[in-house]
């Protein structure tokens, strides 16, 4: 999930919105302004919008702060978060790499919910001090902000500890699983399965819901389930790869079938011989074997065609110390997750300042179907040995 709108930056992560927000920001406001006409129809529209706008916001600014306590606890375990983002569905904070151990795992997990309640507690506490009785209808519109704003972070903290994978609770329960069996992939592998089971109740209880007349409702509820049965199917898949990538090295790994081209050759020479004829996306830009940089169809397309023909190569390429690479000896998993959190496709391979290859997600798939073809890996069996 990519930020498309960007707010600015805090404790050095970067907070923005997802374009799916504004449709939820939309749907937010208007279901508080109903409430808040029902709960006192005296209120005047302006108060009504007013009080509804900024109950929107503060619920808003709760879930950035509920990611940020995420972030905050990641980053002292040395993982870095470039990103939060709101989405449709909530928040997210991009977090670069899975915890090494289930002790970390905890504690970036549960800080979520913990973070909630206790803006529960801040904002019930302040209800009170403004005047509000305890259970009681709020009657001005400043406790009528405070009292929601309570409730749903409450609420919030309670929902995000079901033991739904990915959801926090479920990595709250994959840590203790973990911590337990001193197995992460056996943990992953029980915690995204139960989130599976969960989610498809999430999705029948939704229809149900909907088709007794919690229209709106009933269907968000079975759209999070589904956006819960993707995330912990896609958890099962990468958690499988993992393990049959255990013990390989890029260097078993990387293949030798790459494009190269010299630095000094004109653009129009490139396009024509080399990227409309080999139909390879990515070439290397390397002279005696020795990597300078990088191009792809994505830097030709900087240049005006009609200036093809007096560009050199090395003038709009991706120079060297910009490009992302591997070593031979680097694990294959760490080289995935690699590609995966630059979303890069490939990777050159360098060893000693000289290509000794390439590494691309598609190869390392093709090679692992392989391997099972062949019989010398069985992902079962592997998974068993691990734990
Ligand atoms: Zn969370």
């Amino acid at each position: 999930m990519k930020s498309q709108v960007k707010l600015g930056t805090v404790f050095g992560v970067e907070l923005g919105l997802h374009y799916s927000w504004f449709l939820i920001a939309v749907l937010i406001v208007f279901s508080l302004a109903a409430q808040f006409h029902i709960q006192d129809p005296n209120w005047s529209s302006l108060t009504i919008w007013l009080v509804a706008i900024t109950t929107g916001v503060a619920f808003f600014a709760g879930l950035y702060v509920h990611e940020i306590s995420h972030a905050v606890v990641a980053k002292m375990y040395g993982i870095p978060v470039h990103q939060i983002t709101l989405f449709l569905l909530g928040g997210v904070a991009q977090i670069e790499k899975d915890a090494s151990d289930a002790k970390s795992e905890f504690w970036m997990a549960i800080v979520g919910p913990i973070t909630s309640a206790i803006l529960g507690v801040v904002f019930l506490g302040l209800a009170k001090v403004a005047g509000w009785n305890l259970w009681s209808i709020p009657t001005t519109p400043g406790i009528a902000i405070l009292v929601w704003l309570g409730y749903i972070n409450f609420m919030l903290a309670a929902f995000n500890m079901l033991p739904a994978f990915p959801m926090d609770g479920g990595r709250v329960l994959r840590a203790l699983l973990w911590w337990g069996m001193g197995s992460a992939e056996r943990a992953t592998r029980y915690a995204a399965r139960l989130g599976q089971w969960i989610a498809f109740f999430f999705i029948g209880l939704g229809i149900l819901r909907f088709f007794d007349g919690a229209g709106l409702a009933g269907l968000w509820l079975a759209f999070i389930g589904w956006f819960l049965l993707q995330a912990s199917g896609a958890t099962l898949l990468q958690n499988k790869i993992g393990i049959s990538l255990q013990g390989l090295a890029v260097a078993d790994l990387m293949s030798d079938d790459y494009g190269v081209v010299a630095p000094s050759m004109p653009l129009q020479e490139f396009v024509h011989e080399k990227l409309l004829r080999a139909g390879r996306r990515f070439f290397l830009v390397a002279e005696q074997n020795h990597m300078l940089g990088l191009i792809t169809s994505n830097e030709v397309k900087h240049k005006e065609p009609a200036d093809w023909p007096l560009t050199r190569v090395d003038e709009v390429m991706v120079p060297a110390e910009k490009v992302f690479y591997a070593s031979p000896e680097m694990s294959a998993s760490d080289a995935l997750e690699m590609m995966a959190s630059r979303d890069v496709h490939q990777l050159p391979v360098i060893s000693g300042g000289r290509i000794a290859g390439v590494i691309s997600r598609a190869h390392v798939l093709q090679q692992l179907r392989l391997r099972m073809d062949l019989g010398r890996l069985d992902i079962d069996s592997s998974i068993e040995k691990t734990s």
